[in-house]
């Protein structure tokens, strides 16, 4: 691709045009084949972001993206195979209840995953936490076990839409990521590549999400089901709140504990509600021909009867892991206090994401290295009372400047007033 042809193409975006499917084409396929350097195909990404990204320009992107890869191929299981994508969240732990609730449901769930970026986690990450947990599967893997236990999670392939990968990098560093045609292109492409029949989406909202309300998060869910229209993906959108973090936990390990707290049917009420909610929009794109009640009725029964939590234990050995719940080495802790008694009204979910990636849970750098154990824990949720000075939030991690540094982050994360909060809810719609 000639320097002029690329300059054309930022100079469009720059100025407000719509590019053309072969423009965007061309421009993915350079970034892929390193013809566009990256700091031209940042610009470019900037300008999107600037000015905005077309409906059709999100399609290109998608298509131009799931063109530069591999696309898994499931037509031999000759059964629908759901699969779950999730905007980004803190203490999102609903894919480790929801994979194999869902199989416990006799349906089949296949997903690739990613690792953590930025501030929320990564399912990946969450697993490898478990000693032993294999996440590279091969194609053959994959597919083998999707028919011997109905549930297969695994990382996000080299071959797999590699221009996502690329770009993603890029805009997780050049403060790009905030674009609702380049996330839904970026989320949609992975889902086709990764040949799954039918997608529910998480769509989160608020303080710890890419999306800062319910109608951004509309405009998003249009575009996702655009892209999946186009290569006949049924994508199912629900609606939750990212205000404060999911449950009460927010780390790898602390999040894979309270995962299987939830699959033996206790747990916080927030993440089982989420993870119900989805699982009964992911029966209903099934074989099963249950309607969303039905498909709730069936996952709740799952939840209660240990079938669920069998099923968990069925895929992490399946896949090498070692699982002995509760056996975990604990770390040293710091403790974040009330600055005042009465009712906390807001934790925020983006301010401990953001903490708990500094103790350790997350990486800042592509190459960090992950400390399983560390995170935070959210001893007081909002609508709940606290005295002065009580503990609400504890930063769990290895390191004492890390823990520090989490700490200080949290220093604004708290809000405790006089009245009490409305009650909040964390499912804020389906379609
Ligand atoms: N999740 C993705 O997969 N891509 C984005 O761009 C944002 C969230």
């Amino acid at each position: 691709m000639t320097i002029d042809f690329v300059h054309d193409v930022i100079a469009r975006k720059r100025d407000g045009d719509e590019l053309d499917d072969a423009r965007v084409r061309a421009f993915v396929a350079g970034v892929v084949d390193g013809s566009v350097p990256s700091y031209q195909a940042s610009a470019l990404l900037m300008a999107f972001v600037l000015r905005g990204c077309s409906p059709d320009e999100a399609v290109s992107l998608a298509r131009a993206m799931v063109d530069s890869g591999k696309r898994l191929d499931l037509s031999v299981l000759r059964r629908p195979v759901l699969d779950k994508h999730s905007a980004g969240g803190v203490g999102d732990k609903v894919t480790l209840v929801l994979a194999p609730l869902v199989a416990a449901c006799g349906a089949l769930f296949g997903k690739m995953s990613g690792r953590g970026l930025g501030h929320t986690g990564g399912t990946l990450d969450k697993l490898e936490s478990i000693p032993g947990f294999r996440v590279q599967l091969s194609q053959g893997d994959f597919l083998r076990q999707l028919e011997r236990i109905g549930v297969a999670v695994m990382s996000q392939s080299e071959r797999l839409v590699p221009a996502d990968r690329l770009l993603y990098a890029l805009r997780d560093v050049t403060a790009t990521v905030e674009n609702d045609g380049l996330i839904a292109a970026s989320m949609m492409a992975k889902k086709v590549a990764s040949g799954t029949s039918a997608v529910v989406l998480d769509i989160t909202v608020g303080a710890g999400a890419l999306m800062r309300s319910l109608d951004q998060a509309r405009d998003l869910a249009s575009l996702c089901r655009r892209i999946g229209d186009e290569y006949g993906l049924t994508t199912r959108c629900c609606y939750t709140a990212m205000e404060a973090p999911l449950g009460r936990a927010v780390g790898n390990r602390l999040e894979v504990e309270e995962a299987w707290e939830v699959l033996c049917g206790a747990g916080p009420s927030d993440v089982r509600d989420v993870t119900l909610e989805l699982a009964a929009e992911a029966l209903t794109l099934s074989d099963l021909r249950v309607d969303a009640a039905e498909g709730r009725a069936r996952a709740e029964r799952a939840l209660a009867s240990g079938q669920a939590a069998e099923w968990f234990e069925r895929w992490v050995a399946v896949q090498g892991g070692d699982f002995k719940p509760g056996e975990y080495h604990r770390l040293a802790t710091d403790d974040v206090r009330a600055p005042v008694g009465g009712w906390l009204t807001r934790v925020d979910a983006g301010l401990v994401g953001r903490a708990a990636q500094l103790a350790g849970a997350g990486r800042t750098r592509v190459d960090d290295e992950i400390d399983p154990a560390a995170g935070v824990l959210v001893l007081h949720k909002p609508g709940e009372r606290v005295e002065a000075g009580e503990p609400v939030l504890r930063v769990c991690g290895r390191r004492r400047d890390r823990r520090a540094a989490a700490v200080r982050v949290l220093a604004d994360a708290l809000t405790v007033a006089d009245d009490e909060p409305a009650p909040a809810a964390v499912v804020l719609g389906v379609d």
